[in-house]
């Protein structure tokens, strides 16, 4: 993420002409909206001077929707038809959801009733007003917070950039947006959370040093090493968690106060939203007082700061043991974390700020409210990119966190854009085909840091269709690969000679957690040698493949007039040898077959090259062919 200055053109407005431009926290939990008023940025109040807009959407058989602290209310009596944390299934595919569904209260279905073709298996929920998509539901949260805004600063917003957690992946980015649009306004870009509380601190402004961000929220965990020098930041790394948060916690206390209760194991979805609601508010006063008195279903109790400590500690490791290895994958240890700055609601958790503080040997800035910061940083870029302040203009730039390329011959991924890579990027590769006469190919567009195919995950394929029939080789095929600012892949391929040109625009049907992206990480160093190994096999195969095709065609073309019967017959089981060998594992096999073949095809290939340099000179004078050359 680097913060460069670099103006838009045509984006700057007419002189006295402000234009309406909004930051928005999205938040699993939380919702906030802030704009920038006589240079400062604020949060909006609704109507109840409020800024926090729970996000939870209740529907009803009437088909009515509420937003917010109504919706909320109605989560304990009403539970199937409130939707909470739905920022969870952004994005993502019905098998995602399985890991996630058994601890919700609603149901969940594989697709809407209405819409027939929905091939990419996105889930939906089962409410009374039909089945609403996660991406619909958070349009409603979106529709309040503009109106909310459109209110305030009367009249249409011209724009919007929303916050997403830094591990969102494609399809989850791509899910923000499309809600947004659903809402009817316009995103002038997706932010990172860590990012924009970085800018609310006004960081640019200050000295130079590595900065953490560590925000845990309601749903998500992210934590972000920036380094600012000469006035720009870089992420030097990132990590996170984007299954933990202070829902977790509820859940942990939730689950004691059940024990303490003799509750039983099952309950019904109403206790279940009783509880956790119970549970949370407990949690949030704790924040406040060293106990609080509990009671539920006829039971009470005591809790104090000890027990709600022994219940979360494990959870705050965990976010620890990211912000550990995000120093490691930046090269840092944490004293050479000059601040670290917290963010999310669940920073107030007074246990979080003190392991915290452990972890990097240092207080952390806790003086913005740590429910603001995203949605002041979101709003000051905003301002920025609407063009509130020609002159001033910079762009916010993240890092891709998983490296892209392509499936290559023999099942290898070829890396076109590599992991850290900061965005917007666009890189260029070119490829060639395999087989004389070849007029499609096929791109298989990956994610993933090991060589083999199987082993990253799948984003896309698509065709290039119509190539000019030539030997193989000849074609020159470029695979362009660009990421834009949101984070979202544009693949397309040209063939050079005919400009022939297929593309896609990358939307997976489900995403990646920062689990996996870790897993993956963590697989690619654990097997980088056996990965070496395989991709030398496959190499090796590849070019078995080419000299069996190659010589194939050879001895078709021109076999019998070069070669007399015995050299033919020596030649071709030869080739039958290798064609036998080629797809094995047997490394040291196929390195000994292709040096055979390339022995006994040797005179051969010679005999080739002899004819067809006599075809070429046929009819030309010396003259000529020095010309040519
Ligand atoms: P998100 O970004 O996921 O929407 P927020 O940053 O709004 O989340 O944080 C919501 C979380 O913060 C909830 O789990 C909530 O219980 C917790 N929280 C809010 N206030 C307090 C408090 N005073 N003490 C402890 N936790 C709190
Ligand atoms: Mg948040």
């Amino acid at each position: 993420m680097v913060l460069l200055q670099i103006s838009e053109p045509g984006q700057s407005p007419e002189p006295h002409q402000r234009r309406r431009a909004v930051g928005i926290d999205l938040g699993t939990t939380n919702s906030l909206v802030a704009t920038v008023r006589s240079g400062t940025p604020e949060t909006l109040l609704d109507n109840e001077e409020q800024h926090l807009l729970p996000s939870v959407v209740h529907y009803d058989a009437t088909g009515e929707v509420a937003v917010g602290r109504f919706a909320y209310a109605r989560s304990s009596s009403d539970p199937l038809n409130t939707l909470v944390s739905v920022k969870r299934f952004m994005g993502r595919g019905v098998e995602d959801i399985k890991t996630l569904g058994s601890q919700l209260p609603y149901e969940m279905v594989a697709s809407g009733s209405s819409d027939s073709n929905n091939a990419s298996g996105m889930p939906y929920f089962k409410t009374v007003a039909g089945n609403i998509s996660p991406v619909a539901a958070s349009a409603e949260i979106l529709r309040v917070l503009v109106e909310r805004a459109e209110l305030a600063l009367d009249g249409a917003l011209d724009g919007a950039v929303i916050t997403v957690p830094a591990y969102f992946d494609e399809a989850q980015r791509q899910a923000t947006k499309d809600a947004a649009t659903l809402a009817g306004v316009k995103v002038l870009r997706l932010l990172n959370e860590p990012t924009a509380a970085a800018v609310a601190y006004g960081l640019d402004q200050g000295g130079e040093g590595v900065i953490a961000v560590y925000d845990l929220g309601g749903g998500t965990f992210d934590i972000s090493i920036l380094r600012l020098s000469h006035g720009v930041f870089e992420v030097l790394s990132t990590g996170g968690d984007s299954a933990l948060g202070g829902d977790d916690f509820d859940r942990a206390l939730a689950q004691w106060i059940a024990e303490q209760a003799g509750l039983n194991e099952d309950l019904g979805p109403y206790e279940q939203r009783q509880l956790l609601i119970e549970a949370r508010k407990a949690k949030e006063l704790l924040s406040e007082q060293v106990q609080v008195k509990i009671s539920v279903a006829g039971w009470s109790g005591v809790l104090d700061r000890n027990q709600l400590n022994t219940l979360i500690d494990p959870l705050i490791d965990k976010t620890l043991r990211s912000c550990k290895r995000a120093l490691r994958d930046a090269g840092l240890k944490s004293n050479d974390v000059a601040n670290v700055v917290m963010v999310g609601g669940s920073t107030r958790t007074l246990r979080v700020r003190e392991k915290v503080a452990d972890e990097f040997g240092q207080e952390p800035l806790v003086n913005i409210d740590p429910d603001r910061v995203v949605a002041i940083g979101a709003a000051i870029q905003a301002d920025v990119l609407v063009g509130n302040k020609p002159g001033d203009e910079m762009l916010l730039l993240d890092v891709i966190p998983l490296s892209l390329g392509i499936e290559t011959m023999g099942g290898l991924m070829e890396k076109i854009i590599h992991r850290n890579t900061t965005i917007p990027v666009a890189k260029a590769q070119d490829f060639t085909t395999f087989k004389d006469g070849q007029t499609a190919m096929s791109i298989h567009v990956l994610q993933g840091e090991r060589e083999l195919i199987s082993d990253c995950r799948s984003l896309a394929r698509f065709e290039l269709r119509g190539i000019p029939a030539m030997v193989a080789g000849a074609a020159k095929i470029r695979v362009s690969f660009q990421v834009d600012a949101d984070g979202l892949l544009n693949v397309s391929a040209k063939e050079l000679t005919s400009g022939i040109e297929a593309h896609i625009e990358v939307k997976p049907s489900y995403g990646l957690n920062d689990d996996d992206v870790t897993r993956m990480l963590k697989e690619s160093y654990t097997h980088a040698r056996e990965d070496m190994q395989l991709r030398a096999l496959r190499e090796q195969q590849v070019d078995a493949d080419r000299m069996y095709e190659d010589l194939l065609a050879a001895l078709n073309e021109d076999g019998r007039q070069l070669l007399n019967d015995d050299e033919y017959h020596c030649l071709e089981v030869a080739l039958k040898d290798l064609d036998k060998i080629r797809q094995s594992e047997n490394h040291r096999e196929i390195a000994r077959h292709i040096e055979m073949v390339s022995k006994t095809s040797e005179e051969f290939a010679a005999r080739r090259m002899n004819a067809s340099i006599q075809k070429a000179l046929a009819g030309h004078s010396l003259d000529d062919v020095e010309k040519d050359v």
